[in-house]
């Protein structure tokens, strides 16, 4: 399967690569204790630099979700479910993933989810199933 894969660079690099050992590492500012998405050098809130990547649970909540039922890639079959998860760890700790592994119709708003992840070359995709 090919897909299209995130360019990797020095500050992203942990997110997409820590679900090699299955890990979901969110950048974290040590200035004010928040976690941040997506990865950057500043914190965003208080712009220290002294953030690092941090392992979070990996659960949350679907905040938001659409179901794509139109095929704009060859290499994913749809339906599909692109949606917003927040973390448990922060409200407002959210970012654009998808929901698998259950049928799309059966996804809503505030549904348990946990990380899982697609491994594509050198980049573990997280996704979302449910919490059961
Ligand atoms: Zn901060």
């Amino acid at each position: 399967m090919q897909r299209k894969l995130p360019l990797l660079t020095p500050e992203n690099r942990a997110f997409w690569q820590g679900g090699e050992h299955g890990q979901l590492l969110i950048a974290r500012c040590h200035g004010c204790g928040k976690y941040f998405h997506p990865p950057a050098p500043v914190c965003p809130r208080c712009t220290s630099t002294d953030v690092s990547p941090e392992p979070v649970s990996g659960r949350g909540a679907v905040f938001s979700f659409t179901i794509n039922r139109q095929a704009w890639l060859p290499e994913l079959s749809e339906p599909y479910v692109v949606a917003i998860v927040e973390l448990d760890e922060q409200p407002g700790l959210r970012f654009v993933t998808n929901v698998v592994g259950m049928p799309p119709d059966e996804v809503e708003i505030g549904l348990r989810v946990r990380v899982v992840f697609l491994n594509c070359e050198d980049v573990w995709l997280p996704q979302f199933e449910r919490d059961v």
